[in-house]
């Protein structure tokens, strides 16, 4: 079998595991989780190199590949600017990519939005394999037969895999079924690089996702993070970011009692950014209401890091990913200062994080 290689999209509703699933098979986390339904909103991609030789498949020696893994939001009706344009993520992945793994939660009942996500599969019809996730909580195996059943009736799926995304079983023979699947062909990405997302998107994914986890009711829904300034130095990464939400209301919230909220986001933030890059991180938050963003086109497109590098290369004519003014602080009118409430968490270079944060 020759080194293959090929995209792979991820597709299905929200919460049926996707983004555990892509972090899982990449091994580190590059998407951010919550139980909270609609956590995705970009398309991620991620990059699982698969030495030659692991595992046979179907008696033929496997030489190896690269499989790049396209993590969607969860396909659902879109009600606002940005669920129109998480829509448009998920049929953008879909286009060119050589398998769909259809994951499906095996604790749910079959809904309209797993149809949903069928129907998209039909056009143009594309080969996929039927994962049933979450085994790990369905006691009596054989309660997966009839639902194998009724799905192999839905569509006609290349294999069908039950796995564990959050407990890792199953994957090793995801794998090697996903890579036997894939046409011969070259890495497209070295081997020390696992997504294509820059890091300044991923930290502001990291404040996000503390957002979703310590907050509750609209507030996650209503929220997004835009970092406005990102200077990595060999031991010092300086972030300056800002939490968007809708109303004054959820302002005061995510700032919290004395700034505490905010401090607790920040700190928790800053602790994952800092693993991530490496060196110690100074973040400073700050938080705004902008009324209706969720509905306003051009914020939402603003939000993509793939249209923000495009404007840099624009307007610099390369790309300057660590230019210290992100295209949202260059477009919105100007606020007073007072207005903004910073959290200051995080030391200077030469100031220990509490090990006993972490
Ligand atoms: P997505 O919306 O499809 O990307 O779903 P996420 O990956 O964000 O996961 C949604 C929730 O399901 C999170 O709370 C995960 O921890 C949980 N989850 C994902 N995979 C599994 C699994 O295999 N078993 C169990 N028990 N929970 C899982
Ligand atoms: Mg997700």
């Amino acid at each position: 079998m020759p080194f293959r290689s090929g995209f792979v999209c991820i597709l299905g509703r929200p919460n049926a595991g996707k983004s555990t699933l892509l972090n899982a098979l990449v091994g580190e986390k590059l998407a951010i989780i919550s139980p909270k339904p609609q956590t995705t909103r970009n398309r991620i991609q991620g990059v699982v190199h698969v030495p030659p030789g692991k595992g046979k498949n179907k008696g033929k020696r496997n030489d190896g590949g690269q499989i790049v893994l396209v993590d969607t939001p969860g396909v659902h009706k879109p009600d606002s600017s940005l669920g129109r344009k998480m829509m448009v993520e998920v049929r953008e992945a879909l286009e060119g990519c050589d398998l769909v793994l259809v994951i499906m939660d095996v604790t749910r009942k079959f809904d309209p939005r797993d149809q949903f996500a069928l129907d998209l599969l039909r056009r143009p019809k594309t080969k996929a394999f039927l994962i049933l996730n979450k085994v790990d909580l369905i006691r009596e195996k054989s309660k997966l037969l009839p639902l194998i059943e009724q799905y192999r009736k839905l569509y006609s799926f290349a294999e069908v895999v039950p796995i564990s995304a959050l407990k890792r079983n199953g994957l090793d023979t995801l794998l090697e079924m996903v890579i036997a699947a894939l046409p011969a062909g070259p890495a497209y990405f070295p081997e020390d690089q696992i997504t294509d997302q820059p890091a300044r998107f991923m930290a502001a994914e990291i404040i996000r996702e503390q957002v979703l986890v310590n907050t509750s009711e609209e507030i996650p829904y209503a929220t997004t993070v835009i970092v406005d300034n990102f200077e990595e130095g060999a031991r010092l990464t300086r972030i300056a970011a800002t939490i968007y939400c809708e109303r004054e209301g959820q302002k005061g919230i995510l700032v919290g009692k004395g700034g505490l909220m905010l401090k607790k986001i920040g700190t928790s933030a800053r602790l994952q950014i800092e693993r991530m890059m490496g060196t110690k991180v100074f973040l400073e938050l700050y938080v705004k209401a902008e009324p209706g963003w969720r509905d306003s086109r051009r914020f939402v497109e603003e939000l993509d890091w793939r249209r923000q590098l495009e404007h840099r290369m624009l307007e610099h004519g390369t790309p300057q990913p660590r230019s210290p003014e992100s295209i949202m602080s260059e477009t919105r009118t100007p606020e007073p200062k007072s207005e903004e409430l910073p959290a200051r968490t995080g030391g200077s270079a030469d100031d220990d994080p509490d090990p006993t944060e972490d």
